[in-house]
């Protein structure tokens, strides 16, 4: 049968500690702690931990976990939140839910992360809050951020939807503002068997009102009264006992991820295409191993048709997705350039020497097909290929130019 390298392979993550895994959901199923109960709090001290933050509160999943934290905060209508576009949707629409308003800046060319210039140049007298992402495993540069929001008095809420475990100056990614917003999602670094996030912070204050507005906005004293309107964003026991026991794995999934990014940034250095590289004194989670080339769709389909599962992320920035048609204007050249661009490998723990050796020996053999020079032959998408768009929610919004 001929080698074939999906994009990532949940089954062969989890095949090492399948026992584990079994015995953990065994046991919750004979505790019926469901909702509540031990397991999550075993887990939310564990996370806390593992992040060096005082507090971590279980959500149901990243995108509520970034709502509730702006939420938290007291971020809400008519707020501005500065954002990068080259993120998953789940940023914006967070900021959306919280009745704020996403202004978008563009990125650094060769990490694609904000910068710390992008941010003071798109602040306004409305500016309440920066949402930092740390893409692709990469942390900003915190330092950088922390000056600007100190000095202007917003708040800062990191997105490490994709960067558990990677660290900034010796502080892990999520702990350094106001408040770290974690996805649980199966794909990320640390996964769950479904859906699941957490807010971590070092705030008694946050940690309460994110409990609070994911529980109903009950009383932690009396759960028959509501104190605040809340919801119901908890995350489940079982999710929580999935997470304790593959969270001591996490740094060593991390190391094997590690290596097999910098096997793929050795070999491709004598390849027309360039990979998205960390920066400064940060140590990524190298959540994706991203290349730029402008045959990127070529590239991708010939790699498919030789058993070499690829994706792209994302290939259409926020502020030009249907639904924030409002933005439609705004122009973003780095986020819309790299959007055409970028294709992220398969890197998971479980990849052996052999794998990546097939993926960068079948790489540099569609590259040597296609042959240079490469010519960026796709034009921009004017539409979305997939059923008529919905009404697009209607923002007062501020681009930046
Ligand atoms: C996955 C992801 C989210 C959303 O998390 P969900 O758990 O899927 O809701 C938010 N931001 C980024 C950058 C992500 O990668």
């Amino acid at each position: 049968m001929p080698k074939s390298i999906p994009f990532f392979d949940l089954a062969a993550l989890h095949q090492p500690i399948k026992q584990e895994l079994d015995d953990a959901m065994a046991r919750v199923a004979a505790s019926g702690q469901f909702v509540g109960g031990d397991f999550l709090e075993r887990f939310e001290v564990e996370w806390a931990e593992y992040c060096g933050t005082r507090f971590s509160v279980g959500v149901s999943n990243g995108t509520v976990a970034l709502e509730l934290a702006l939420r938290a905060l007291g971020v809400g209508e008519g707020d501005e939140v500065i954002v990068p576009a080259n993120t998953f949707i789940a940023t914006w629409e967070a900021i959306v839910a919280a009745r704020a308003v996403p202004v978008p800046i563009d990125v650094d060319p060769h990490s694609l992360l904000m910068t710390s210039d992008a941010i003071e140049s798109a602040c306004s007298t409305r500016t309440a809050a920066i949402m930092v992402v740390h893409l692709f495993g990469q942390p900003v540069d915190m330092d950088a951020v922390m000056r600007v929001a100190k000095r202007r008095r917003l708040f800062v809420v990191e997105d490490a939807a994709q960067a558990h475990g990677a660290v900034w100056n010796g502080r892990r990614a999520g702990s350094i503002g106001d408040a770290g917003c974690f996805s649980f999602y199966p794909g990320k670094n640390l996964g769950a068997f479904g859906d699941a996030g957490a807010v971590v912070t070092n705030d008694p204050q946050i940690a309460a009102r994110v409990g609070a507005l994911s529980n109903h906005g009950r009383s932690p004293n009396d759960g028959a009264r509501h104190e605040s309107i809340g919801g119901n964003g908890r995350l489940d026991g079982l999710q929580a006992a999935i997470l304790s026991t593959k969270l001591p794995h996490l740094d060593d999934w991390n190391a094997s991820r590690r290596k097999i990014f910098n096997a793929y940034s050795r070999a491709l250095t004598t390849l027309p295409v360039t990979m998205v590289a960390a920066h400064g004194s940060g140590s990524s989670a190298h959540h994706l191993a991203v290349i730029q080339t402008a045959a990127r769709d070529e590239v991708r389909r010939r790699l498919a048709a030789n058993g070499i599962g690829t994706g792209v992320h994302y290939p259409i920035p926020c502020h030009q997705q249907p639904a924030f048609a409002a933005l439609e204007s705004t122009k973003l050249p780095v986020t819309e350039r790299s959007a055409e661009r970028i294709l992220s490998l398969p890197l998971g723990p479980y990849l052996t020497r052999d794998d990546v050796g097939f993926v960068v020996t079948t790489l540099r053999r569609v590259l040597d097909e296609i042959g240079p020079p490469i010519q960026a032959t796709r034009s921009r998408p004017v539409s979305i290929p997939f059923g008529p768009a919905p009404a697009p929610i209607v923002l007062n919004v501020r681009g930046s130019v």
